[in-house]
């Protein structure tokens, strides 16, 4: 059997600076680009005019004029994605670009697809958030005053409680009390004022059927 040819792995970058192809090297600092060649050293180009480091942006990459911006940041984007301006096989040349600083995310979005997770993400962040406050419960009532029980969406009030009531235009913070000794049989609700720092019964409020009522955010 004859055998398989080697096949080198070093990437295409190393291989341009090996064969001694002129690199172009970007300054995002200035926005230009300078041509160099390999550097056996393997230090960190370093811009000849402002000294930041260089980014080798591949033998066809073509700069931007300085004044055009957004096409630096294109490119920029695009070399921060590991995308840079080698030819590629089969025809030689590197490939399809975004035009334009704008297309990058869905060209991005593209060639490097977002991962089972990340879509995940991005589908949660699109939700609509979530109410902060808590949702207005169902209120029901069994049996005849005094012996009267009520449910709160399903769950039994009992005195002591603290739930919240729609009262004077708004949502306020109450506790269930019952004139009773069973504490399940209530009959009227004490709403709180807070005063300084300390809470004071403001006012009671007689339980029935009417009272919009919502179980206090956990
Ligand atoms: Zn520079």
């Amino acid at each position: 059997m004859p055998r398989k040819p080697r096949t080198s792995n070093i990437s295409r970058s190393d291989y341009y600076d090996i064969t001694f192809y002129l690199q172009h090297y970007a300054c995002f600092h200035c926005r230009k680009a300078f041509k160099q060649s390999f550097d056996n050293q393997r230090t960190q180009r370093l811009c000849p005019q402002c000294r930041q480091p260089m980014t080798n942006m591949g033998t066809d990459f073509k700069a931007p004029a300085q004044k055009e911006v957004a096409q630096w940041r294109k490119v920029q984007s695009l070399a921060q994605a590991g995308i840079k301006f080698f030819p590629q096989w089969p025809d030689g040349r590197p490939g399809e670009r975004p035009d334009t600083l704008a297309e990058i995310p869905a060209f991005l979005k593209q060639v490097h697809p977002p991962s089972e997770g990340e879509q995940m993400l991005e589908r949660r962040s699109q939700e609509p958030q979530r109410p902060q406050t808590p949702r207005e419960g169902k209120l029901s009532l069994q049996g005849f005053a005094p012996h009267q029980t009520f449910r709160l969406s399903g769950k039994m009030l009992i005195t002591g409680d603290g739930v919240q009531v729609f009262h004077n235009e708004g949502w306020v913070n109450a506790e269930v009390s019952g004139h009773g000794n069973n504490p399940k049989q209530p009959s009227h609700l004490r709403t709180f004022k807070l005063v300084g720092n300390k809470l004071y019964y403001a006012e009671t409020v007689p339980l029935d059927g009417t009272l919009r009522l919502r179980w206090p955010a956990t």
